[in-house]
């Protein structure tokens, strides 16, 4: 090791833990609310370090980095466990040797072949972040089908972009480091924003989501019904409106269990979410009780995928834990009332009361139906 490594090493410690605390408070909240916590801005020193250091520095910096990260924040949250916390640091680490790895082999072919730097270094560099990147992300996968946490499996794509954006910071870091070392400190504010930025972004779907199905919750779902009404209104357009009961709910919860409910609701909402298409809009209304969004459609059209989801409700098989171990829930169904602009109602308000006795209407006719009403 070099006096020059040391000392790099020692700048990327030192600007790492000071992000950090500088940035504690957004990062304990950012926690709080989100579950794609493999998410985070350290990976910009962990991916300078990757560049510059050699493989024994580097790997002590991802040590530091995520016992510091340990020690102020998840410790004192006591939502992480400690073997957790060892596992994503060794994730990382092991991504970062990955990236690391090709980044030496990409300096070994542009020794061996005589290869411009300042034509391939970028491309080096582009394929070591992409190596970190995918290491990472199927590491993530694989622990989370491991752990039978699906929905830890797919990263959405902005969180995709914010790893782009925050290697992107690394490297340049990096290229600070290695040239003109001072400048590295011009990659704090952006950082310190970015960080922010995500926050408030995660703040935003939190406003808008239920928690329990992760889709629009009632709020959201009036604010979109709201802008689809107007529009139809101005391009005389028609759309419809579904509330979805589900039939005899408080008896899966009595056989069952209500976390047994809880895995039904989340059924429904990913089959709903399977059914329709990209720009319906399906929300939970609390309880057992959905409303669906069908914009620009005919009134016939909304009455078919009624009845497609209604009976997709009939075909679900929902696995769920209960206190006699794994059971497999089915049986259920749905009473579904539809509601269309303009023949049912021409107010947001009007639409929905009549579709909300549409499902009573379905109620008392014996369940498991759609029913469609006009004013
Ligand atoms: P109906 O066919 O008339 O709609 O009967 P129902 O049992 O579905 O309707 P009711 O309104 O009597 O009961 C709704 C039940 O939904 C009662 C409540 O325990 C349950 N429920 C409401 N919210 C939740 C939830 O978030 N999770 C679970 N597991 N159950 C819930
Ligand atoms: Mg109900
Ligand atoms: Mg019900």
């Amino acid at each position: 090791m070099t006096t020059k490594q040391w000392w790099q090493f020692g700048v990327l410690c030192g600007l790492a833990l000071l992000q950090a605390e500088a940035s504690r408070k957004i990062e304990k909240v950012r926690r709080l609310i989100t579950n794609a916590p493999h998410v985070n801005m350290t990976s910009v020193w962990v991916f300078a370090g990757v560049l510059v250091l050699p493989h024994s520095l580097a790997g002590l910096l991802v040590i530091l980095v995520y016992g510091h990260l340990w020690l102020r924040i998840q410790r004192k949250m006591g939502t992480r466990p400690v073997h957790r916390v060892v596992f994503s640091t060794s994730m990382i680490m092991l991504s970062a040797y990955a990236a690391a790895g090709t980044y030496v082999a990409g300096k070994t072919l542009q020794q061996t072949y005589g290869w411009s730097g300042t034509m391939t270094t970028p491309v080096v560099i582009a394929v070591a972040t992409l190596v970190f990147l995918i290491v990472n992300n199927v590491l993530v996968a694989i622990a989370a089908s491991l752990h039978g946490r699906p929905s830890h499996i797919m990263i959405s794509w902005s969180d995709f972009a914010l790893e782009i954006a925050t290697l992107c910071l690394g490297a340049l870091a990096a290229l600070a480091l290695d040239s003109v070392p001072y400048l590295i400190v011009l990659i704090l504010p952006p950082l310190l924003v970015l960080h922010r930025a995500v926050l408030v972004k995660q703040l935003e779907e939190l406003a808008i989501t239920d928690q329990k199905t992760g889709l629009l919750n009632a709020t959201a779902w009036h604010e979109t019904a709201r802008n689809e009404l107007s529009r139809a209104a101005r391009q005389n357009s028609s759309f419809g409106v579904l509330m979805v009961d589900l039939d005899y709910f408080k008896r899966v919860n009595d056989t069952y269990g209500h976390l047994a409910g809880d895995e039904v609701l989340k059924a429904i909402a990913r089959m709903l979410k399977d059914e329709l298409r990209d720009y319906d809009a399906p929300g939970r209304f609390g309880g057992e009780e959905f409303a669906v969004l069908i914009p620009d459609s005919k009134a016939e059209d909304v009455v078919t995928t009624a009845e497609r989801l209604r009976k997709r409700v009939t075909e679900l098989e929902v696995l769920a834990q209960t206190e006699n171990g794994e059971t497999l829930i089915k049986n259920l169904s749905a009473s579904i009332g539809v509601a269309i602009y303009p023949s049912s109602g021409t107010t947001l308000e009007q639409l929905m009361l009549t579709a909300d006795s549409a499902v009573y209407t379905a109620k008392s006719n014996g369940r498991n139906q759609v029913v469609t009403l006009s004013t």
